[in-house]
């Protein structure tokens, strides 16, 4: 006869669960002593996304094994820098997080790049391949793909809810507390190298007449030598920064 527990996810980790079973407790039937984390992937909760374990009241580990009749409270995981609500200070955000994207978020990796942040992206990269980096180089794996959160070598991690990128990026600085951390003309957006000023003698010849004429202060990508300068996607940029930091 199969084993019997009971489990109750928190907060966001609801937005995983089928629209009838949110906010309530799940039985869950099994056989052995499958790890806890195992338990909840089946349920449909990637790892990555799961915070504090309580398993009859007392905190747990992924690797817990599941016992019949215990009754299970999973907590989404928060910002490791800082409590919900409060904004870091520059001090703890010394380690600087670093993103690794999948496919098919090409405009949230350039609005990444935008804001300052180290953020990988190719089209190339199949799961495989962004697991093993995101592990060797310790970044967090972004993506709208559940399945790939629930990849064993993928440590943090975190599933957008929305499709559109400017949603997408609000959901992100939301959610690691990087309203302060955001850099803008800090990365290529193309290659995600860092970008320093120039002098604008040494780009005169890559800029359309235009921006000769109007603009003073250049930036070039120290990787690919791409040359930016604040014209009126930067305005765009700040305007939607601020918005974000207010509310
Ligand atoms: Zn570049």
């Amino acid at each position: 006869m199969p084993h019997a527990a009971k489990f109750f996810f928190h907060g966001r980790l609801n937005d995983f669960l089928p629209k009838l079973r949110k906010n309530e407790w799940l039985a869950y039937n099994f056989d052995g002593a499958p790890a806890v984390k195992d338990a909840m992937e089946a349920i449909g909760v990637p790892h990555p996304e799961i915070g504090n374990i309580l398993i009859n009241g007392a905190a747990a580990g992924f690797m817990h094994p599941l016992q019949t009749g215990v009754e299970v409270e999973v907590f989404p995981a928060v910002c490791a820098t800082t409590s919900p609500g409060k904004i870091p200070t520059d001090a703890e955000l010394l380690d600087p997080v670093k993103f690794i994207l999948d496919v098919h978020l090409g405009k949230l990796a350039k609005l990444l790049r935008m804001a300052g942040f180290d953020t990988l992206y190719e089209t190339s990269y199949d799961d495989k391949v962004i697991a093993q980096i995101a592990r060797a180089d310790n970044r967090i794996v972004l993506t709208r793909d559940v399945g790939l959160l629930k990849h064993k070598a993928i440590q943090q991690g975190y599933w957008l809810r929305s499709q559109h990128g400017n949603e997408q990026l609000t959901e992100v600085i939301k959610r690691y507390g990087l309203q302060k951390a955001v850099q803008p003309f800090k990365r290529c957006l193309v290659c995600n190298g860092l970008i320093r000023q120039v002098e604008k003698e040494t780009v005169q010849e890559q800029l359309p007449p235009k921006t000769k004429l109007y603009f003073s202060e250049f930036y070039q990508c120290t990787c690919c030598n791409k040359v930016y300068w604040k014209g009126s996607h930067y305005e765009r940029m700040q305007q939607f920064l601020q918005q974000i930091n207010i509310e």
